[in-house]
């Protein structure tokens, strides 16, 4: 019996391996990879290898194994023309970006086409339908979809979940180590600080040769619970292209205490890649503490998901080394280290903070549970000691270098009823407040569905059961957006800290339409940080707008009343022409709400509409009639409708003989 398990034990091991040794590299061109599995994308981590062609396209894309071709798609976005391989082990390989399929594949999207009478189309085929053996082509790369020319490849378990395909069979010569760059210390909690703040703190790494390691800059003072991240690239021998690592590891006085491993990551889990990343002054820190709601399997923790505690046990006050190892999967390591000064008390973390020069005199940051309302002692000397209330109630001040330090606990000073607290700042005798500030109060719990009105329901936040990961209260102030290009500003513009916050399910944001606005021109966006707006929805109910949003960020209701610009490339325009089959292409571009779908476009040849492809990276919408015209003039249209409804129509003419 027991030989028999340990047999059963083998088989199921055994053949995996085996297969895996078996897979065939989707090029003919020597390996070089521009990403790797586990990047950050916007929204989620990028789920497989992204191969390099070297700026070209039309490279032939060869079957990883014997199998057969169980779905095959076409889009103007993301993955562009993307064909999917069931092998026969029951994995799938994904072949993304595409230029075109091989004929059998080809045909059947052309006919599907046809029969639809548009581009975007899908199609899934049963076994044995289009079978495929080891090195077949498949397809041939190209650029459609998101980014230059490069050939996207996924491999997933049978239960279609993407695998790093540099862990079977995939590898490519790789020799060099990860660099390290920056180190991130993250405070949780009110009682935590990093250099005496509530703030994260990023420190600069540096090579240092003698130890053949990177060395931070310098060492940094923490009291509380905290987490480390840790900002790094990997590049491998064929590319200077930086990539993710695969595997990452906190090491505190010697001891690994956890590790993440970029192995696997479910389809569904793929935007948790924002509890794994922490964005901090324009880098991307790879997490080593687990945020809640974080089910990624891919982490080894000693029991405290990765978070500290200084002050505690196992870090005492003074001095601790924090080191942090990284590594590619054919075992390069690198390693940096950091001092932590561990304070003795709350009150002396605070003393480590630096005054900060021309900072504001009073400034609130807003966390998950509780706000930090901080002094700036310029303004103090001029005006006398502060005192500060919150709803009445006198505030706790404590000195800092630089002037004092309230919080703001939320929990302790908030009515479960009440939506506002008002904290107001005196200088000096006065009994006026000099500065009076509003913390919004309303409580967000995980496993509620709940309306969250603001500025008399103005604006709404729903969440979901399940949208937020842990209990939070959103700080709302107004914020009047600023025209841009293509769209006008309503009054109607808010900021929702703290913005480190994501949800898992979707939350929707709502705006009540403004009086005498025409809500089908109305739409929601969010800034991109540079002083941009980006459309996110318009859907229009019950006299709001909304949109759904995955994450806190600037958020305002526009009005986008610009049509389209939309300009005639080819044929060149009244010009007589021989190609019977001519490409008719136009250059269309939206400012403000942008198209949404292929169908918001429309090309029409002697008023017959013609299938288009519609390309939103280079701006261009093209397409040929399928059977040859006959000598003739010809008047070709051009139709493009923004989600606002704004329509651009122009037309052309050209000649054939
Ligand atoms: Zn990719």
């Amino acid at each position: 019996m027991i030989v028999l398990l340990a047999l059963l034990v083998l088989l199921s091991i055994a053949p995996a391996n085996a297969q895996d040794q078996d897979l065939r590299w989707p090029l003919a061109m020597s390996p070089a990879l521009s990403s790797t599995f586990g990047e950050t994308r916007a929204t989620a981590f990028h789920a497989g290898l992204d191969l390099k062609t070297w700026g070209k396209t039309g490279y032939a894309v060869h079957a990883a194994a014997d199998g057969w071709i169980e779905r095959a798609r076409m889009s103007p976005w993301g993955f562009g023309r993307v064909i999917y391989l069931r092998m026969n082990d029951g994995r799938i390989a994904v072949y993304a970006h595409l230029d075109s399929f091989f004929t059998p594949v080809q045909q059947k999207i052309r006919a599907e086409q046809q029969r639809l009478g548009h581009y975007s189309v899908q199609l899934w085929f049963e076994k044995g339908k289009v079978p495929v053996q080891r090195s077949d082509v498949i397809g041939f790369t190209g650029e459609t979809g998101g980014g230059p020319p490069h050939l996207h490849f996924e491999l997933r378990d049978a239960a279609n979940v993407p695998m790093n395909p540099l862990l079977h069979a995939f590898k490519v010569a790789d020799t060099e180590a990860p660099t390290m760059r920056r180190l991130l210390i993250v405070p949780r909690g009110a009682g935590s600080l990093a250099d005496g703040d509530h703030a994260p703190v990023v420190v600069p790494v540096r090579w240092h040769a003698a130890t053949q390691r990177f060395v931070a800059a310098r060492s940094v003072t923490v009291f509380g619970r905290f987490g480390i991240g840790v900002e790094l690239f990997d590049t491998a021998n064929a590319a200077d292209n930086k990539m993710a690592a695969y595997r990452q590891a906190l090491i505190v006085d010697g001891r690994e205490v956890f590790s993440s491993r970029l192995h696997r990551v479910p389809l569904g889990d793929k935007h948790q890649v924002a509890l794994d990343r922490w964005r901090q002054d324009g880098f991307i820190f790879a997490n080593l503490f687990q945020r809640p709601g974080n089910r990624l399997a891919f982490y080894e923790s000693d029991g405290n998901a990765g978070w500290l505690f200084a002050g505690g046990q196992d870090l005492g006050p003074g001095e601790h080394e924090i080191e942090v190892a990284a590594s590619d999967v054919s075992g390069n390591e690198s390693r940096a280290t950091l001092t932590l000064q561990v304070a003795s008390s709350y009150a002396q973390a605070l003393a480590s903070s630096a005054p900060v020069e021309n900072a504001p005199a009073v400034e609130l940051v807003a966390y998950e549970r509780f706000a930090v309302l901080k002094l700036n002692s310029t303004v103090e000397s001029q005006l006398g000691e502060p005192r500060v209330t919150a709803g009445g109630v006198p505030l706790t001040l404590q000195a800092r270098p630089g002037g004092h330090t309230a919080l703001i606990s939320y929990a302790n000073l908030i009515a479960e009823d009440s939506q506002h607290l008002q904290v107001e700042v005196r200088f000096g005798a006065g009994s006026d407040a000099d500065t009076t500030l509003t913390l919004t109060t309303q409580l967000v719990r995980p496993g509620l569905s709940q309306d969250l009105a603001y500025d008399q329901g103005r604006m709404v936040l729903h969440f979901d059961a399940g949208s937020a990961y842990e209990q939070l209260v959103p700080q709302v102030s107004s914020a009047p957006p600023e025209a841009a290009p293509g769209v006008r500003a309503t009054d109607l513009g808010y900021t929702i800290e703290p913005q480190t916050i994501s949800f898992d399910k979707w939350a929707r944001i709502s705006f009540a339409v403004p009086e005498g606005k025409d809500p089908s021109k109305l739409g929601v966006y969010v800034s991109d940080g540079l002083g941009g707006w980006v459309f996110i929805g318009n859907q229009f109910e019950e006299q709001r707008i909304s949109a759904r949003a995955r994450a806190f960020g600037t958020f305002a209701l526009l009005e986008d009343v610009a049509p389209p610009t939309v300009s005639t490339l080819l044929p060149r325009s009244k010009m007589w022409i021989d190609e019977r089959r001519p490409l008719l292409r136009a250059r269309v571009v939206d400012r403000g709400s942008g198209f949404g779908k292929e169908l918001d476009l429309e090309i029409e040849l002697n008023g017959r509409k013609l299938i288009h492809i519609y390309d939103p990276e280079a701006d261009v919408v093209e397409a040929r009639p399928d059977h040859p015209l006959a000598d003739g003039e010809y008047v070709w249209t051009v139709r493009a409708r923004d989600q606002a409804g704004n329509t651009t129509e122009v037309s052309d003419g050209f000649g054939l003989r």
